[in-house]
C-alpha cells in the first residue's frame, strides 16, 4: 500500500508544514482502517503567520477592482465543476455521506463561487438626496480586513465556500480552519482558489484543533471579522472571545427543526420529505428534520408509512451509489446517538424502529447506526428539544396547527421549519408564526439555494445571514459619503 499523503497548510501562497512538524490522521468513517490523509497539527505560531500574510495581502487585494476579483472566482468555479466527481468521492471518504449528497455539497460551492463572482460587477450601494443644494450623497461598501473562518465537518466544501467567496469578493483576506474530521474538502477548495489565481496571502488554510487553532484565530488583534459555523456550545465561546475587541461575528449554530404534517397533507409526499429530511446526511445536518408534529387524524397512517420507509433504507458505504444512508462521522458522534436513544427510552418515548448500531461484516469497520424513529413523544422530552445530530427522528401527535406551531417554537433553536398542507391560508399562517430563519411549504426542512439568505434565529444564529446579498452585508461595511460641489461653505454643514 502507498503511504498516506501528507497535506500541508497554505500560508502566504506556499504549502508549508506546521511549525511543530506534527500531523493528525483523517480516516474514513465507513472503514476506519482507511487513512484518507495526514494533516498539519498547527498551533498559535502557524495562525500568526497566516494572519500576518492575510494582513499584508489585504493591502493590495482591497484595491483590486471587484470585477477582477470576480474573474478569479469565475475561474475557480469552472475548475471546481471540472473536478466535481473527484472532490465528491474524496468528501464521501473523509466524512461518510453518500456520493449523491457530496456531489450536492461540491455543487453548492460551485454555485456560491459563480454567484459571488457575479457580485463583483454589482456590490451595489445607494445614492440619495441631500438637505443642501449642490450636494451629492451616497453610501458605498468597504472591505473590512482580515477574516477568521471556522467551519464544521458536515458540509465541508459548501460551508467554507459560503464564507470565503463573499469575503473575497468584498475585498477581504481570509484564514480558514476546517473541522479536524474534514480538512481534505476545504484543502481542495483552497487549492482550487490558488490555481485560479488568488494572490498570495489572500486565502490561507491552517488545519488543527478547535481549542488550539480556533482559539488563536479568534483572539488575534489583527482579525476584524469572525465567521463561525458549528455547535451552539462552541458558538457561545466564540461570541465571548470576539466581544473583547469588538470583532464582527457571524454565528451559525445548532438546530432542532420541525416538520408539521396537517390532516389535509399529501401524506406520501410528507413521508418522502420526512425520510430525506430526517435521515439525509445520516441526520447530521443543522437543518435535519429531527422532529415531526403530525395531526392526530393522520398520525397512525403517517407513522406506519414512515416507519416502513425508514426500515427499508439501505445503510452502508456512501461510495456505493445504491446506499441511501452512510455512517456517522466518527465514534464520538456514534456514542452521542447511542446515549440519546437511551435517554428517549428512559423518557418513555416509543421506539418504533432502529435504536441500535449496525454490526457484522463491513458494518464492523465503521460508525454505522440504524435509522431510528421514536413515536408518541412529548415536546418536553430531551430527544424533542436537544440537537442529537444523528439518524433519530421524534414524532409528536398534535390536534391543530396552533398546537404544532407552539411545539415548533418550543425549543431554543430557530433554524428551519416546514409544513405539509394543501391549505394556503394555513401555510402562510405557519410561515408568519414560526420563529425560524428558513421555512418550507410541502418540502422538508433541508435544501438551501445560494441566492437566498441562510441562517437561524434564537440560539441558532446571532442575526446575520450567509449566502445571497445578505453575506455581502456581513463582509463589508457601509461608508456614508457626502460630496459638496457648491464650492462654498454651506451653513448647515457647520450646524450639524
Ligand atoms: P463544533 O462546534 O464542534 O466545531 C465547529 C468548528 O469549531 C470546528 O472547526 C472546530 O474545530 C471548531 N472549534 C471547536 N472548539 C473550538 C474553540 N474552543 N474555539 C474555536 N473553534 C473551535 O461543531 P461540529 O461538530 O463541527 O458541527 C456540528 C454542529 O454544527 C452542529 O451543532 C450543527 O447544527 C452545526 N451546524 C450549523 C450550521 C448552520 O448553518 N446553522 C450548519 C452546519 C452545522
Amino acid at each position: 500500500m502507498a503511504p498516506p499523503k501528507i497535506f500541508k497548510n497554505y500560508i502566504n501562497g506556499e504549502w508549508v508544514p506546521s511549525a511543530s512538524g506534527l500531523t493528525f490522521d483523517n480516516s474514513n468513517p465507513a472503514d476506519r482502517r482507511e487513512l484518507v490523509g495526514m494533516f498539519q497539527k498547527s498551533s498559535r505560531h502557524d495562525v500568526e503567520d497566516a494572519i500576518q500574510a492575510a494582513k499584508d495581502a489585504y493591502k493590495t487585494w482591497r484595491l483590486t477592482p471587484p470585477p477582477k476579483r470576480g474573474e478569479i472566482l469565475y475561474r475557480a468555479a469552472r475548475l471546481l465543476s471540472e473536478r466535481k466527481e473527484e472532490y465528491a468521492s474524496q468528501m464521501t471518504r473523509e466524512m461518510g455521506k453518500v456520493i449523491e449528497e457530496t456531489r450536492g455539497d461540491v455543487q453548492e460551492a460551485i454555485d456560491m463561487t459563480y454567484y459571488m463572482a457575479g457580485e463583483g460587477r454589482r456590490l451595489f450601494g445607494q445614492t440619495t438626496t441631500s438637505e443642501l443644494p449642490n450636494k451629492f450623497c451616497m453610501w458605498v461598501r468597504s472591505p473590512i480586513g482580515v477574516c477568521s473562518l471556522v467551519t464544521p465537518w458536515n458540509f465541508p466544501m459548501a460551508i467554507p465556500s459560503w464564507k470565503i467567496m463573499p469575503a473575497l469578493i468584498c475585498g477581504n483576506a481570509v484564514v480558514i480552519k476546517p473541522a479536524t474530521d474534514t480538512p481534505l474538502s476545504t484543502y481542495n477548495l483552497v487549492q482550487t482558489l490558488a490555481e485560479a489565481g488568488v494572490p498570495r496571502g489572500v486565502v490561507n488554510l491552517v488545519t488543527g484543533s478547535g481549542p488550539e487553532v480556533g482559539t488563536a484565530l479568534l483572539s488575534h488583534d489583527a482579525v476584524r471579522v469572525v465567521s463561525f459555523t458549528g455547535s451552539t456550545e462552541v458558538g457561545r465561546n466564540v461570541a465571548a472571545a470576539c466581544a473583547g475587541t469588538f470583532k464582527h461575528a457571524c454565528l451559525e449554530m445548532g438546530g432542532k427543526n420541525i416538520i408539521m404534517v396537517m390532516e389535509d397533507a399529501n401524506l406520501d409526499l410528507a413521508v418522502d420529505g420526512a425520510i430525506w429530511g430526517g435521515f439525509g446526511t445520516t441526520g447530521q445536518r443543522c437543518t435535519a428534520s429531527s422532529r415531526i408534529a403530525v395531526h392526530k387524524d393522520v398520525y397512525k397512517e403517517f407513522v406506519e408509512k414512515f416507519v416502513t420507509r425508514a426500515r427499508a433504507l439501505k445503510v452502508g458505504n456512501g461510495l456505493d451509489p445504491s446506499v441511501q444512508m452512510g455512517p456517522l462521522v466518527n465514534t464520538s458522534q456514534l456514542k452521542t446517538v447511542e446515549e440519546y436513544v437511551e435517554i428517549g427510552k428512559d423518557e418513555g418515548a416509543k421506539l418504533l424502529c432502529g435504536g441500535e448500531r449496525l454490526t457484522g461484516g463491513d458494518y464492523d469497520l465503521g460508525c454505522f447506526y440504524t435509522p431510528t424513529i421514536f413515536g408518541d413523544c412529548k415536546p418536553e422530552m430531551r430527544i424533542c428539544r436537544e440537537e442529537i445530530f444523528g439518524p433519530v427522528v421524534s414524532i409528536m401527535p398534535c390536534a391543530s396547527l396552533e398546537e404544532a406551531i407552539e411545539i415548533g417554537n418550543g425549543v431554543v433553536y430557530g433554524l428551519s421549519s416546514s409544513i405539509y398542507t394543501r391549505n394556503v391560508n394555513r401555510a402562510f399562517q405557519a410561515m408568519r408564526d414560526l420563529e425560524t430563519g428558513i421555512f418550507y411549504v410541502n418540502a422538508p426542512t433541508i435544501g438551501a439555494e445560494t441566492h437566498l439568505p441562510f441562517g437561524g434565529t434564537k440560539q441558532t444564529g446571532n442575526g446575520h445571514r450567509e449566502a445571497a446579498t445578505a453575506a455581502l452585508d456581513f463582509y463589508s461595511e457601509w461608508k456614508a459619503v457626502y460630496v459638496d460641489y457648491s464650492d462654498k461653505l454651506q451653513r448647515a454643514q457647520i450646524d450639524s
